[in-house]
């Protein structure tokens, strides 16, 4: 089996400027995403130690562990994409339509997943994502990684509110980096993503 692995990113580390610093994209990649990618692999193996010998003493330690290294890769791997120096604008005909008929209008989107954003408490994440059993986008407010998540439901943009994604650059005023991410945020990535899911049937 394939062990997780730190993707590239597909624009240089200053691409993003003035928006988002090239200082503070390459800690948050070549750092904070480094170590969930470490820390998937670690767990998994550990896990494996854990099975062949039959010791099961840190099952619950070790199952958190894999919740949130695996969601801390997948949430960042999918941000970047999520971002693009030609970002910004609004998102093509089809994620539109689903968007009005999820969230009223493009601004109820906005207004919900920035509320959602700016008032998590601790560390976690605003996301969109498709909730393939009612067959609509959803905003969630992610804790951690991986808490207060709708199981079934597959994020499709995902905004980072951990202190480490914007503290060098904004400090404490994380609602400039709210609008910030708006000014970047790529709707093309969002809504291929979101064709590929759509039609996701869970059986259900
Ligand atoms: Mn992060």
């Amino acid at each position: 089996m394939k062990e997780y692995t730190l993707p590239e990113l597909p624009y240089e580390y200053s691409a993003l400027e003035p928006h988002y610093s090239a200082q503070l994209l390459e800690l948050h990649h070549g750092k904070h995403h480094a170590a969930y990618v470490t820390g998937a692999n670690a767990t998994l193996d550990k896990l494996a130690a854990a099975r062949e010998q039959h010791n099961f003493e840190a099952i619950n330690q070790l199952q958190k562990n894999l919740a949130f290294h695996v969601s801390g890769h997948v949430l960042h791997s999918l941000f970047w994409l999520n971002m693009s120096p030609k970002g910004g604008g609004t998102p093509p005909d089809e994620l539109a339509a689903a968007v009005k008929e999820s969230f009223g209008s493009l601004d109820g989107l906005k207004s919900q997943l920035t509320q959602a954003a700016l008032n998590v408490q601790g560390s976690g994440w605003g996301a969109m994502g498709w909730e393939p059993v009612g067959q609509r986008l959803v905003v969630e407010q992610i804790y951690d990684h991986q808490g207060n998540i709708g199981n079934g439901t597959v994020p499709l943009l995902v905004l980072d509110m951990w202190e480490h994604a914007y503290y060098l650059q904004y400090k404490n005023v994380k609602a400039d980096w709210v609008t910030a991410f708006w000014k970047i945020v790529n709707w093309q990535d969002v809504a291929q993503r979101f064709n590929k899911v759509r039609t996701l049937d869970l059986g259900l």
